[in-house]
């Protein structure tokens, strides 16, 4: 009997049961940790792919998935703030950890200035994206130091495509001349992006809301000064002003989904799209 349950947890090792159960707010947080963690982690993501954060309500079954979780990443953007209580709720043991240690936030930039809300879109900054990973790989080894070896090898090799991703985006940067680097977004999700590697992002969308007309006819005399050939809109969000703003410039609509798993698809569509600008 002793022999078998030896056995048991010799082959539970061997298979890789997770090891630990992280909860994170956003699919590209999910995809940052599961390229860290594998199969050693079991990922609970809150809100589900193709749902809008700026409008989710918990499902049951995710916080039923969460209140398994050990660790908790959230950012200080205030992003979870209206979900936070619930999911504590059914988890008051859970260690609430913050993954943006280190980065520098900036306000949302949609036109109103009412509220002082900070841009929770990190990620589309490959930057940002490399402290997070040092964030959340420095977590994984204080909560599971048998798997150290094995985080820090999978950190090397994401960190090496990041920074190539990187780089591109940064000689991209380097060639364009100034008056080409100003792009055009529905929803102002690149912040971090434009700042960070030295473009300009324009945005539609004001206040959480499709623009009056005025503003409208105020955005068009800004792209055009801009020399504006692509808008950026995401899927979900309201398409009527991005292409009414396309069609006076004679520019492209692209649309591109930076809250998807695969995040990093949504920046390389930006490379492409603003490697193109004529
Ligand atoms: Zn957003």
């Amino acid at each position: 009997m002793k022999y078998f349950f030896l056995i048991l947890s010799l082959a539970s090792t061997l298979l890789a049961s997770p090891v630990l159960t992280v909860a994170v707010t956003l699919q590209p947080y999910a995809k940052m940790l599961s390229r860290l963690g594998k199969d050693r982690i079991e990922i609970v993501v809150l809100v589900p792919e193709g749902s809008d954060p700026h409008t989710f309500e918990p499902k049951p079954g995710t916080l039923k998935d969460f209140s398994k979780a050990e660790i908790y990443f959230t950012d200080s953007s205030g992003l979870d703030k209206n979900w936070l209580p619930r999911f504590k709720g059914v988890n008051s043991k859970v260690k609430i950890l913050a993954l943006d240690s280190g980065i520098q936030f900036e306000s949302l930039d949609d036109h109103h200035h009412e509220s002082e809300a900070l841009d929770p879109h990190l990620w589309v900054s490959l930057k940002n994206v490399q402290i997070i990973l040092k964030n959340m790989l420095a977590v994984l080894m204080q909560y599971d130091p048998q798997g150290e070896n094995f985080y820090l090898e999978n950190f090397n090799t994401y960190m090496e495509e990041l920074v190539s991703l990187s780089d591109s985006i940064e000689s991209l940067s380097k060639k364009l001349p100034e008056e080409k680097k100003t792009f055009m977004v529905f929803h102002p999700s690149f912040g971090y992006f434009a700042r960070d590697y030295g473009f300009k992002q324009l945005c539609i969308e004001a206040n959480g809301k499709e623009p009056k007309p005025k503003d409208l006819q105020h955005l068009i005399q800004e792209a055009k000064k801009s020399k504006i050939q692509s808008i950026f809109i995401m899927p979900n969000f309201s398409k009527r002003s991005a292409e009414m703003i396309a069609k006076s410039l004679n520019a492209n609509v692209v649309t591109l989904n930076p809250l998807a798993y695969d995040f990093e698809k949504a920046i390389k569509i930006l490379l492409e799209t603003l490697s193109k600008v004529q």
